[in-house]
């Protein structure tokens, strides 16, 4: 292999270990990745003589693993972190005291707010990230928009969810009539947003799937008509499901089903499917979702934070269903930090089942590679010849792993760090614990401003 004269090639040598997060798991000692425009050629231990590229990264000292691959979350909600008045509330009372607040979203307030999301997730080792956005307030019909001006911007993979409510207060949903849309202007613009931004091809930087909100704020014909542009545009479906008992309870009175039943007969129990939470579901609801290949985003921090319970994970998994990890909202997380997230999962399922339940390999496989199945996509998620070359490496200099005998093992099981470097499509977003693509102090000056609008305060903390 010649490469030298490549000028997007990219080598990152002597990895101290390298986890590949395919098939057959691989952790590797010493290992070499090679990439070239983008697309991992190499990965392994003994690279071909002579190979150069036009970067290369010295990484003795750092574990790499696949970019990792957040499925569920909401920017705006950066505005209102840790918000007192919905501190210590159940799902429905902390949507009803936030709903407000969230009314007061712009497109600049959005863009800060997706930056800002992004630039955290980053920071913590992720490379694709999906976004639920479904607030729009009167006179802001281009919040999405916004929302691809930062991916691109800050240099991330981005799935940008077109989230919807349409049954307000009035009509017996639970957010205010405020800010919900009609079902016409709702499909018309998932349309729109396809047409300007869904692309399909491997190495997408942007696709775009439809999210009715949940349950408890969209009609079943919304449901309906959604599965149905879906299947003809080609995108992919997502919404909340299963996350409470209160959900539960709702759908019981208002359709006379049970969440998983709603899903079905609205025509959206398939593999195109991918819901959040998904936490009270009988066993045979488990089988029927694990047949259909409806993925899950499983959302350990937001389910602890709000006390909605615990997604029955592994049961999911063994009925077929791919779960990935979602740091949800960062009202409710109220962080955006995925390797925090993963450690979250690692956690959770042992304590519900057993410290052998879910080893740290497995944790990272949801992590990744099992995330990017929720997302629909085959190229990436492991690190192996001929998938994108999103790579994250961390750095076992920190003193979060001093100690530490197994690196994979210390990634989850000690103290999430920063990512040391970062690379997206073959490019180095994060150097030195540092964003590369946009400048992070003035951009963070914004968003307390703006969070300090949306919350109607006077003065921000700082
Ligand atoms: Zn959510």
């Amino acid at each position: 292999m010649n490469a030298h004269t490549e000028p997007d090639s990219l080598l990152i040598r002597d990895i101290h270990t390298l986890f590949t997060a395919d098939a057959e798991g691989r952790q590797l000692r010493g290992a070499f990745v090679y990439a070239e425009n983008g697309e991992i050629r190499f990965v392994g231990q003994r690279p071909p003589r002579g190979l150069r590229a036009s970067r290369t990264i010295d990484a003795r000292t750092c574990i790499a693993v696949p970019g990792l691959i957040n499925t569920h979350h909401h920017f705006y909600q950066t505005l209102t972190r840790a918000c007192t008045a919905a501190a210590n509330a159940e799902l429905f009372d902390w949507l009803r005291t936030l709903y407000p607040l969230w009314s007061r979203i712009d497109e600049e307030a959005i863009y800060v707010a997706t930056l800002v999301g992004m630039a955290e997730l980053m920071l913590s080792g992720c490379t694709t990230t999906s976004d639920h956005h479904y607030v729009f307030p009167p006179e802001q019909p281009k919040l999405i928009d916004a929302q691809v001006r930062a991916a691109r911007k800050i240099g991330i993979r981005f799935h940008a969810s077109r989230g919807s409510m349409s049954v307000g207060e009035s009509k017996g949903g639970l957010p205010p009539d405020c800010i919900v849309q009609d079902e016409e202007t709702i499909l018309a613009d998932s349309e729109r947003l396809i047409r300007k931004y869904h692309d399909p091809r491997p190495g997408s930087m942007v696709q775009v799937a439809l999210a009715p909100c949940s349950p408890f704020s969209v009609s079943e014909r919304l449901m309906r008509d959604t599965a149905a542009l879906a299947e003809q545009q080609n995108v992919r479906l997502h919404t909340h499901l299963a996350e409470t008992r209160d959900e539960e309870s709702y759908c019981r009175k208002r359709f006379g089903k049970r969440p998983v039943e709603f899903l079905d007969s609205a025509g959206w129990l398939s593999d195109r499917t991918w819901v959040a939470h998904g936490i009270h579901f009988t066993p045979a609801e488990v089988k029927r979702l694990g047949r259909a290949g409806v993925g899950v985003a499983h959302c350990p921090t937001s389910n602890m934070r709000l006390g909605s319970g615990i997604a029955p994970v592994l049961a999911l998994q063994r009925a077929g269903c791919p779960v990935g990890l979602g740091v949800d909202g960062s009202a409710s997380n109220d962080s955006s930090q995925m390797l925090a997230e993963a450690r979250q999962a690692l956690l959770l399922n042992r304590l519900a089942h057993g410290a052998a339940a879910l080893t740290v390999p497995q944790a990272l496989r949801m992590a990744t590679v099992e995330g990017a199945r929720c997302l629909g996509r085959i190229d990436i998620g492991s690190l192996e010849p001929g998938k994108r070359a999103d790579i994250a490496l961390f750095d076992l200099c920190d003193p979060a792993y001093s100690g530490a005998e197994d690196a994979i093992s210390a990634l989850l099981l000690c103290a999430p760090t920063s990512v040391r470097t970062l690379v997206i499509d073959g490019r180095v977003v994060v150097e030195d614990h540092v964003l590369r693509t946009i400048q992070l102090l003035p951009t963070l000056k914004r968003h307390r401003r703006i969070a300090a609008y949306v919350t109607g305060k006077l003065r921000a903390l700082c």
